[in-house]
This record gives C-alpha cells, structure tokens and sequence, in this order.
C-alpha cells in the first residue's frame, strides 16, 4: 500500500476538529478504543460488563418504556441482569419510538428517519457522544487494515453530502442509487489516478463498480484499490469473488443495522468480530439463550447510545456466535453464518424450508462456474409458489440462452425437478422499498 499522505493528515485533523466542535469528540474515541483493544481478556470483559450495567441503569431509570409493561414484571430488582429484560421488537421500536426516548433528553441530539428493510419507516435518535461512538468503531474496524480518518476513499452510498462535506471527509463520492455507465466510469478513473486508500458502499453497488472496472481497465494492474469495505445488504461469496476479480482489492465485510450502526468487521484473519465494546451480541431461541455455536436470531445492545437506549433489541437476522476466540487475538466475539431478516424463507418443490440466502448463494456460486462473471449484472430470484419461479436478469457481456438454462438447472437442481424456472431479462432490476438491492425474494401470495 502506498505511504500516507501529507494530505490525508490535514483531513484528519480537519475533520476531526469540525467534529469536536459538533460535540462528538471522534479522534478521542477512537484513541480510546485502539487502548481498549490493547486490555487482556479478563481486563476487556469487566470492562465489557462496566458499560452493560451502566446502560441497564440508566434505560431503567430515564426511558419510560422501560419502566411499565413487560419491563416493569420482568425487572423487579433485576434492572442488572440482561437476561431478564424482555426481547425488544421492531415493531414496538416503531410504535413507541416517543418512549424509548431518554427523559430529559440529551443536548444535540440527532434524529434520523430509515426506511429499513421492509420500506416500514423508522425513527432513531442518537445523541452527540453515542454517534461519536458510532462512527470510532467504524475507524476502529478499518484501522485493523491500517486505514485511518481522512484517507482517501470513494464512496457508494445511497446519499451523498454536499461538496464541501465531502472534500472535508477526503471522499469521492458516488451516489450508489444512481450507477450510471458515465459515473462508474468515472469512478473507475478516479481509482487509477487518484489512488484512493479504499472503496466502500452497499455491497451491490461495489459489485457494480467492480465489473465496470473488470471491462473498463481489464489490464490496469491490480490492485486497483487496495480494500473494499461492504455494507447495508448481505454480501454472498460470488460477491466477494466479483470484487477481488474486478478491483483486486481485499474485501472487509460488516455487520449492523441502521437501529444500531456498524455492529462488527470482519478482521484481517476473516472472521466477523461483533465490537463488544459498543454492543452486546446475544443468540437467542424461542427467546432463550442457545447453546454456544448454535443458530438463532440475534439479538444487540447497544451500550454507547444514550439518547435511544435500545436493550436486547432483535434485529431480525439469524447467525452463531463461535464458541472459539478468533486466531486473530482480538477479544470482540464472532458472529458466523448471518442470513438476512428471518422472514426470507423458501419452499422446495418438496414442502420443505430452506433459507434463500445459502440455497441461491451456492445456485449462482455453481452457474458463474460456467459462465463469464460479466454475463450477470444483477440477478432476482421469485418464488411465486411453491413449483414456479421467476429469474429476473439484468444481462451483461456474455449472457445467453446457455447462462440462462445454468440459472434454470441451477434452481432445479437444488429446490425440485418438477419447478417451473423462467427467466427474463429486464433493463433494470426494481430495488427493495428501502433502496436496496436483493437476490431474492418470496413472491408468494
Ligand atoms: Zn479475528
């Protein structure tokens, strides 16, 4: 990787600064997590258990919902113990969002309106120390690579600042829900000449970038940019392949939400920490613990937003905590096997469930065997029932009728003979509510 730059000091130092004056001391905070990151196992895990019980103390004491309902059977006495503090839905997030509210609220504090997955909107307050917070971890996960505040990246995210904004921050930025051919191409130009230290965005914005840079500058020397960090959608192993082919960058997957922000980053030895830290990772079943290493939907705390304390907060994917510390040497826990929001349930031709994300992640695994990586530009996998399936293709270099039969023997092969497999191709595959893209989704009526 090449040196840093006399530049990329001065972003950081002015970004830092207009931080500060915005009352979210970041430089401090990340200072603070890389010392944390240096504690041995027993010293991190009272400090671990330190910011849990004063999280606990002040939602019991400050947020109202907290104190009636569920919470006020569940708590008697028992405010400290996380275990005994009923299971936070996304649903009550939405329609209590006024009582989840710390009383009396804190001073600058943020509000910001997502569309989340399912294009429901939700509310999420963040005070000035907890965004601080917020995004230290973030630099906390890249400075594992050696990246720091205010070196230079592009961006693809779905909203992008002002100029100004972005000049300060060191970025390009390009709008990942408006991909055009003219602006990936720019982007791609931008990471020749303009060296940025890394890329980052929605995950599917990424792979787009990656195979325009694949057919714009197939003989660049690669790589073209060093790291690429994914968010906000899944990211499925032909994804990553896509990447490392088209920019020959070293991908870093993340784990989080837009209720709680990053929540983890996948580590140099390829294992996704949870930033314990910052949050409290739980795998619960039927509302209990599992055991460890078992699956079940996972479950957060956040311990550094005091604005919206959100407790055993269920977000909605399903993954295992390894009961084994990560070679790595770093003490946050791992989360494997994430599958998205637990509602993505398929059905074979057989009646039996199956998760769409490991089924039509290997479908798609096995047809880019046999066909050019480039022939797919996005793909949409529809179950309508049971037996019939839509295949939505936005085509690229190389699609034809035999990429389109290994995407028909593909579905066949792993949900049942007797489906019915059509698949079309399209100008542009429509986006979720929210923004974002999927892989598939269940049609069914
Ligand atoms: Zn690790």
């Amino acid at each position: 990787m090449r040196p840093r730059l006399a530049s990329e000091r001065f972003h950081e130092a002015l970004y830092g600064t207009i931080q500060l004056l915005r009352r979210r001391p970041l430089a401090r905070c990340i200072r603070q997590l890389e010392e944390w990151e240096r504690l041995d196992p027993a010293a991190f895990g009272r400090l671990r258990a330190a910011r849990l019980a004063r999280t606990l103390g002040h939602a019991k004491a400050h947020v109202p919902l907290y104190g009636e309902g569920a919470w006020r059977e569940a708590l008697h006495g028992r405010t400290l113990d996380l275990r005994a503090w009923p299971v936070l839905t996304r649903e009550t997030l939405q329609s209590r969002f006024n009582d989840l509210l710390a009383r009396p609220p804190i001073r600058g504090t943020s509000y910001r309106t997502t569309s989340g997955s399912t294009g429901q909107p939700l509310r999420i307050a963040t005070d000035p120390a907890g965004a601080a917070w917020a995004w230290a971890g973030d630099y906390r996960g890249l400075l594992w690579y050696g990246i720091r505040m205010g070196d230079r990246s592009v961006s693809l995210r779905p909203r992008t600042e002002g100029p100004w904004a972005e000049w300060i921050r060191n970025r390009y930025a390009v709008p990942a829900t408006d991909l055009s051919d003219e602006r990936l191409a720019a982007a791609v130009r931008h990471l020749q000449t303009g060296k940025p230290r890394y890329v980052w965005g929605y995950t599917s914005a990424v792979v787009e970038l990656a195979r325009h840079a694949r057919l714009l500058a197939p003989n660049a020397p690669r790589p073209l940019v060093p790291y690429a960090k994914v968010f906000g959608e899944m990211l499925y192993p032909f994804q990553r392949r896509q990447i490392e082919e088209g920019l020959g960058a070293r991908v870093i997957s993340t784990y989080g939400c837009n209720e709680t922000g990053t929540a983890g980053y996948e580590c140099p030895a390829g294992s996704l920490h949870i930033f314990a830290d910052h949050i409290e990772v739980e795998i619960l079943r039927d509302g209990e613990p599992v055991e460890p290493g078992e699956m079940g939907e996972i479950v957060l705390t956040c311990t550094t937003n005091r604005a919206m304390p959100l407790v055993r907060y269920r977000v909605g994917d399903r993954g295992r905590l390894l009961p084994d510390p990560c070679v790595c040497g770093r003490h946050h826990p791992v989360l494997a096997d994430i599958e998205g929001r637990v509602g993505d349930l398929l059905l074979t031709a057989a009646g039996e469930r199956v998760h769409g994300t490991a089924a039509l992640g290997q479908v798609l695994k096995q047809a880019l065997r046999e066909i050019p990586a480039t022939a797919i530009a996005r793909v949409l996998f529809e179950q309508r029932d049971q037996l019939t399936w839509t295949v939505l293709v936005q085509p690229g270099p190389g699609f034809d009728d035999g990429a389109a039969r290994a995407l028909v023997d593909g579905v066949r092969a792993k949900f049942g003979a007797e489906c019915r497999v059509t698949v079309q191709s399209v100008a542009e595959i429509p986006r979720e509510p929210s923004g974002k893209f999927r892989f598939y989704r269940a049609a069914r009526d």
